[in-house]
This record gives C-alpha cells, structure tokens and sequence, in this order.
C-alpha cells in the first residue's frame, strides 16, 4: 500500500517550515495515526474549519501554507484536552500555539481580532508580569475599532473589585520581561 504522504511533492521551504513547528512545539506529526480522539474532545472543534485531526493531517500531507492559515489556529483555546488525549502523545496543543506564533510571524492572520488579543494579553504579561486586564481590554478596543465595546460591564466589575483600572506588578516582573526579549531574539514576536 502506497503511503497518500509520499503522493505529494513536498518542497523544501515546507519540509523546513513543518521541521521548524515540530521543534518549537517539541512533537512529532508523524506520530500522529489520524485516529481523531483529538477532535471528538475539542471544546472549540464545532466552530474550526479543520479540526485539530486534520490540522495534523494537513501538516502531514506538506499543506503548510493551508495549515497557516486555518482559523482553526485562532479558535484553539490551548484547553490541552487534544494532547491530553492522544494514544501517541502528539502535542497538538503546542503545536497550535507553534503555528499561531509562525503565522503572526508570517503576517498570516485569518483572524484579527483574535490576534489583537493575544498581542494586548502577551503586553500586559510582558509589562507586570501578570494579565492586566483593564489594559488588556482598553488595547485590545483601540486596535479593533471598537472603543466602546464592554463598557457597559467594566464600571460594574470595577466596583465589585473584579477589575482595577491600576496594574499590579509581580515580583519577578524582570525576569519575565527578560524571557520575552530572549524570544524576540529568538525570532519570536
Ligand atoms: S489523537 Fe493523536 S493520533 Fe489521534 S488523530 Fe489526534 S493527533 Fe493523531
Ligand atoms: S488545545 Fe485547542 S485544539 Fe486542542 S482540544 Fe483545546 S481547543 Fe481543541
């Protein structure tokens, strides 16, 4: 029997850019044996466009660039469940995470908002070394057009003391903001 992987060409550049993912995330597609116990545990599968499966599937078959671009890697909540789950210990999980940061990398982005997100939350982590959530969301309206955008809920979460409009810094707020600069070093966004 004749493997559907060897049926298609793969060039270089995606042979590279698959290597590249697998590293970063520190799994192995070739593991994977496509049983999709991955996709019958994912909370957000019902709303991707290839479910974790065939994401790994795809990455298979050297469809990178499709990969890339699924807003899949968006919807993923990075819940653990896929990798949990799986009978080979493929971490899809991380392997979503390595091509969110590849495809931003790439200015790949199916998905704005989500990707204004996760700049605004990786800010606030990188500047007090915890979530801010008040930044977060002011940052987060700024970029996306929408200033207003749960404003109604964020006065009563304020005095409820949910939210505070002053960050609060951790201790080790440096050494975290160095692990950031050591990822832009790295390549990393
Ligand atoms: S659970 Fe693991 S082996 Fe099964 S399809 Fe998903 S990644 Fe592949
Ligand atoms: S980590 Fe992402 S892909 Fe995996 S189960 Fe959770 S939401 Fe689905």
């Amino acid at each position: 029997m004749v493997n559907a992987v060897t049926l298609i060409p793969a060039r270089e550049h995606d042979r590279q850019l698959i290597s590249k993912v697998e590293k970063e995330a520190g799994t192995s597609i070739n593991l994977c044996y496509q049983c999709g116990k991955c996709t019958a545990g994912c909370p957000a599968a019902f709303a991707m466009d290839y479910p974790p499966r065939q994401i790994i599937r795809l990455l298979q078959l050297n469809l990178v660039d499709q990969a890339l671009e699924a807003g899949s890697i968006w919807i993923c909540a990075s819940c653990d469940t896929c990798s949990t789950r799986c009978p080979r210990g493929v971490d899809i999980a991380a392997l979503m995470d390595a091509m969110r940061r590849e495809a931003l990398y790439q200015g790949k982005i199916t998905d704005k908002k989500v990707a204004a997100f996760n700049k605004a939350f990786l800010n606030g982590v990188r500047n007090f070394g915890k979530a801010y959530e008040a930044g977060l969301l002011m940052q987060y309206n700024l970029t996306t057009g929408q200033l207003l955008k749960d404003a109604g809920l964020g006065l009563p979460m304020m005095k409820r003391g949910k939210v505070s409009m002053i960050p609060h810094s951790i201790k080790g707020k440096d050494e975290i903001k160095k692990i950031f600069d050591r990822a832009k070093q790295l390549g990393g966004e």
